[in-house]
């Protein structure tokens, strides 16, 4: 399984000013290349780096490695766009968006993500440093922070190149992480889990995960947007998006903190874990109307995918259900009614009488599809 590993690098001013100066260059040389390789219509890697790995050496100040990776980012980038060219994402034949695709050069912007491999990147886990290569030479002993977790993951794991980034006044190293799969162990039972917006999510075990937070957050920045979108100046276009990654992360860390508590739920109790197939979430929630505005259907996969990699990585069993009727169905007899929901928080079945926070209802059949799937799956 591959695993992404973001730490923040702490670099002392003139090390900042080395990193900036480097990823500037390498965007510039990766912006003269794409014109290159658009003029002469040269889209392959090894005809392109004919034409360019001595100038972008020489006029850019890059190493070899550097040059390369210049030149695979190009590459890159222009194989991407002609896939979504062919696949029409580009707007339509005679589009003006598809015809101004087709004529300008890509265009890298100076702090856009740029890969170093081992040769340029070393790091010292103990010590919590790098060593990279710059344009203004080797910087060594670059500090960065790491949870304890991600840096036995790194230490353990980490794999070919790492991408330097610099966004919203910080530096970042990115580095992908190769983890085995650990055996899954045969569940005693699953783990059922809802997804929600009030709760975002509920196990079966009767633990709820509240959105409150979450909620409040994205409705301050909601006034916020509406208010900078309003105003279409480039600063605010600017702060807009500087608020709209800070939501993100604020998200991410809380799908990290729920997917965390679940799994470890699922490894006390040997339960695998069933989760909601998540493929028709969007038409499912356009029904519920005052909520649309406050869902992100990105944040429930990621929540998903969270789960699912911990999972992975902890040996717990993971199946995907059909989260049909969950929410209606009693969890007890089976009989499904929309009228067995009085209201949004309670389930109250009017065939047998059994009552349960709805959620929680709603997590007891997901519970019992994983079960049912995964004797399915493994009858043989
Ligand atoms: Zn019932």
């Amino acid at each position: 399984m591959k695993l992404v590993v973001q730490v923040r690098l702490l670099p002392t001013p003139e090390q900042a000013a080395a990193l900036e100066a480097t990823l500037r260059a390498v965007n510039d040389a990766a912006t003269w290349v794409a014109a290159l390789a658009h003029h002469r219509r040269v889209f392959r890697n090894y005809d392109l780096r004919k034409h360019a790995y001595r100038q972008i050496k020489d006029n850019y100040g890059l190493a070899a490695q550097a040059a390369q990776h210049v030149i695979k980012k190009v590459t890159d980038a222009y194989a991407t766009l002609h896939a979504n060219l062919r696949n029409g994402n580009v707007g339509r034949p005679g589009s003006a968006r598809r015809e101004r695709a087709l004529a300008t050069p890509i265009v890298f912007r100076p702090g856009a993500a740029q890969p170093f491999d081992d040769r340029c990147l070393s790091w010292r886990m103990d010590a919590r440093t790098v060593s990279i290569w710059t344009t203004r030479g080797r910087m060594k002993s670059v500090a960065f922070t790491a949870s304890a977790d991600q840096l036995t993951t790194l230490a353990a794991y980490r794999k070919g190149e790492s991408d330097l980034v610099y966004r919203d006044g910080r530096w970042f190293l990115i580095a992908t992480c190769d983890i085995p799969d650990r055996p899954v162990a045969a569940p005693d039972g699953f783990l059922g889990v809802d997804l929600g917006i009030a709760n975002l999510a509920t196990t079966s075990g009767g633990v709820r995960h509240s959105g409150k937070g979450l909620n409040a957050v994205r409705h301050r920045h909601r006034e916020l947007r509406r208010r900078l979108q309003a105003k279409q100046t480039t600063s605010a276009k600017r702060l807009l998006k500087k608020r709209r990654r800070k939501e993100a992360r604020f998200a991410a860390n809380i799908n990290h903190t729920i997917a965390k508590r679940i799994v470890t739920e699922a490894t006390r109790t040997g339960q695998g874990v069933a989760l909601e197939d998540l493929q028709g979430i969007r038409d499912r929630v356009r029904l519920r109307k005052p909520q649309r505005v406050t869902l992100h259907s990105w944040s429930f996969h990621q929540l998903g995918r969270f789960i699912a990699y911990k999972a992975a990585r902890a040996g717990v069993a993971v199946v995907y259900v059909d989260p049909a009727y969950t929410s209606r169905g009693c969890s007890a007899c089976g009989h499904v009614d929309k009228k067995n929901r009085p209201d949004r928080e309670t389930f109250l079945c009017t065939s047998c009488g059994f009552a349960e926070h709805a959620d929680v209802n709603a997590a007891r059949n997901i519970a019992a599809r994983g079960v049912t799937s995964w004797a399915a799956s493994h009858a043989a």
